[in-house]
């Protein structure tokens, strides 16, 4: 084992493989607070890489009803019990949150899934998981716009869910795709070695020619995001639309292009990013990059179960509605802070807010430009002031790719085309 640091947890961790890191690595944030589970996202990556015989259970890119909804199912209560057991002094993190981009969150006391050495077995596992069943991949959508879950007997649901004072029950949605870690859990536990990060972007890829269908990678994924294909006996995963990420879509112009799955988000809660990496595996500072903006300096977006050691690079900006126990298991010790500063956006944090799917194109940089003060009054009981800021977001090169306000722009169709897009 290798000792590599995870910056997530706060500390060094064991790991199969020395930690090797790409130049530049594929990264997203979503907004949960915006999402309206309209699964725009998941068709679009459906009927562009999943649509042929054999991948009807394949959704590489899949939004869930938490917390009773998952794909596989239940798959986030498998691996949090099997983490338990692990841990049965509790997964507890130490030290406060803070300023610090190598320990944000402060340090992770529990153990990963690569850690767990009593519950692996050399001969047969190097990562702490479990094989889904048949059963639990066969309905994507259990559970979905539930807010009770269910009964323990089929289709009958509970009268009331967790109640909260201010709503009798809560459920929000998740969206998912592949979170291209920097410590991929399907990588070290291919026996085949045919994983593998691509240097230039971090894209976690499986080497189809290399795949014989073991199922170790599905079995490690502790976000179950490596699948098996019944009909050709080989394990795909999401490949981030690499092609549009090289600048070889048609519509790009050679320039690099955000996946299909952010291009499609109706809600428009997506943004997807290449962050530049330091030679540790840390973010390298890069202030005016959006994502090192919500991830490091605004610390709205957190990952998705951070405990779980594989590093993922999907941030989440966490919903404001939800018990904070619940939300704190999900994304670690910073969801107090996030959602605090979420519900008490400043104003760079507002005009960042508006760069989510105004282009298709991957932003590189962004600059504020102030403007005119719009309203003042008292939100929550603060005194709050809204500019009008515009905010330009900037391409690879440098060349800008659009502007845009703090106030949303107004279109109004022509009235030949009232009816159109
Ligand atoms: S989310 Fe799963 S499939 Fe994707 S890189 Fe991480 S461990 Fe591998
Ligand atoms: S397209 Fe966007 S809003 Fe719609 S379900 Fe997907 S993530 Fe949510």
């Amino acid at each position: 084992m290798a000792r590599v640091y995870n910056w997530q947890l706060g500390r060094e961790m064991n790991y199969p493989y020395e930690g090797v890191y790409p130049k530049r690595q594929f990264a997203f944030v979503f907004n949960i607070n915006r999402c309206i589970a309209c699964q725009s996202c998941t068709m679009a990556c459906k009927s562009t890489w999943t649509f042929s015989k054999g991948q009807e259970q394949m959704w590489w890119a899949n939004v869930e009803t938490k917390p009773y909804g998952g794909y596989p199912q239940s798959w986030d209560m498998r691996i949090l019990k099997l983490l338990e057991q692990a841990n049965p002094s509790g997964q507890s993190w130490s030290g406060p949150p803070r300023d610090d981009p190598k320990r944000p969150y402060g340090h992770f006391d529990g153990k990963t899934i690569f850690e767990a050495e009593e519950m692996l077995t050399p001969d047969a596992a190097r990562v702490l998981g479990y094989l889904p069943s048949d059963d639990e991949w066969n309905s994507p959508n259990i559970y979905e716009d539930n807010p009770v879950g269910p009964k323990g007997v089929p289709f009958q649901w509970h009268q009331t869910g967790t109640q909260l004072p201010e709503h009798s029950t809560w459920f929000f949605y998740l969206a998912r795709i592949c979170n291209h870690c920097t410590y991929p859990g399907c990588l070290a536990a291919c026996p085949r070695q045919a994983i593998y990060k691509r240097p230039e972007d971090g894209i976690v890829l499986i080497d189809q020619k290399e795949c014989r269908g073991y199922r170790k990678c599905v079995e490690a994924c502790p976000y179950k995001k490596t699948m098996y294909r019944g009909n050709t006996r080989i394990s795909e995963k999401c490949i981030a639309c690499y092609p549009r990420i090289e600048g070889r879509d048609p519509e790009s112009d050679g320039k690099p292009m955000e996946t299909r799955c952010m291009a499609a988000c109706i809600g428009q809660i997506r943004m997807q990013g290449l962050v530049q990496m330091n030679p540790d595996g840390t973010w390298a500072e890069d202030r005016y990059h959006p994502l090192y903006y919500l991830v490091h300096v605004a610390k709205v977006a957190l990952p998705l179960y951070p405990q779980f050691g594989t590093a993922p690079n999907g941030y989440y900006i966490p919903p404001r509605w939800v018990p904070r126990p619940y939300l704190r298991q999900m994304f670690g010790p910073g969801v107090d802070q996030a959602i605090e500063r979420y519900e008490n956006a400043d104003r760079e944090l507002l005009a960042v807010l508006q760069l989510f799917r105004r282009s298709n194109r991957i932003i590189y940089s962004y600059k504020v430009e102030e403007g005119p003060k719009v309203y003042e009054g008292t939100l929550r009981g603060r005194r709050v002031a809204i500019y009008n800021d515009t905010v330009i977001a900037f391409g690879e090169d440098g060349e800008e790719l659009f502007r845009t306000t703090v106030e949303e722009p107004l279109h109004v169709r022509p009235a030949q085309h009232a009816n159109s897009i």
